[in-house]
């Protein structure tokens, strides 16, 4: 029989949900050996017999608790599915300021999403079994990950950070010319794509496993960037804008 798995969307802008679609023909031969049973962005079918659930987005409404506590029952296996998942990601950005200075300005009347809550990652509200990085995910790796649970192999994300696949690139490093990166830290596996287009890694998969934060804090200190800055970098994806520097 083949696994049944069921694709969810709390706060997010569906993009990770788009890069399964991405990838075309080799989607056709996904569905020959999975079986989606819900999946919005796909079908209109609503399924509750899954064993797999992917979570795309974080939880930012009173409201997604209970769906997602639901899900979680009904899964076997559930994962965080891309950086707002993962890590709360852009709607960390909702957490900077107390919620009612911007709600107002925001949504204008007060009746109109009273329910919106700062936002969670999935694992502050139900145990996440694994992760799958990157804003948006990267399209191979989720092949890879489900082609791992149909063969009840243990998914693997590298371990190593984004340098190393910039460097075996033969990229110039953008912090030796002046600019900040956050490669140093991140965990690699979306084959460095901002530094090879000459973008700075903002660090949407996430931290590496003990990442040397102090020294990459003092290098962009010796090039110039103020504590502000660093925070606000460290901060977008990572939540780590209250670091001492
Ligand atoms: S991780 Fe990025 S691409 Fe994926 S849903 Fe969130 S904002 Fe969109
Ligand atoms: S550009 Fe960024 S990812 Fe590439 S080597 Fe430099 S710090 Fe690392
Ligand atoms: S280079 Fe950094 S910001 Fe860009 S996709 Fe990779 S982990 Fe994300």
């Amino acid at each position: 029989m083949k696994p049944k798995i069921g694709v969810f969307s709390f706060t997010s802008c569906e993009g990770c949900q788009l890069q399964v679609f991405n990838l075309e023909e080799e989607f056709a031969s996904l569905i020959d050996q999975v079986e989606f049973v819900n999946f919005r962005e796909a079908m209109s079918e609503k399924g509750e017999d899954y064993q797999i659930a992917f979570i795309e987005g974080s939880i930012t409404r009173e409201s997604e608790i209970e769906t997602l506590k639901s899900i979680r029952e009904k899964a076997e296996i559930l994962i965080a599915f891309g950086a707002c998942a993962h890590l709360g990601g852009v709607n960390n950005l909702k957490n900077l300021h107390p919620m009612d200075g911007w709600l107002p300005s925001v949504y204008n009347r007060k009746d109109l999403f009273t329910d919106t809550i700062p936002t969670r990652r999935i694992k502050d509200v139900v145990p996440v079994d694994y992760v799958m990085p990157g804003c948006p995910i990267d399209k191979c790796e989720f092949l890879r990950f489900v082609q791992s649970l149909i063969l009840k192999i243990e998914p693997r994300l590298p371990d190593y950070p984004v340098c190393v696949e910039c460097r075996s690139k033969g990229n110039i490093c953008l912090v030796e010319q002046g600019k900040w990166c956050l490669g140093s830290i991140t965990r690699a596996g979306c084959d460095a794509i901002c530094p090879t287009y000459k973008d700075s890694c903002a660090g949407c998969r996430g931290l590496v496993e003990e990442p040397n934060i102090e020294s990459l804090v003092n290098i962009l200190l010796e090039k110039g960037f103020s504590k502000d800055e660093i925070r606000s970098k460290l901060g977008f994806f990572n939540g780590l804008e209250d670091i001492e520097i």
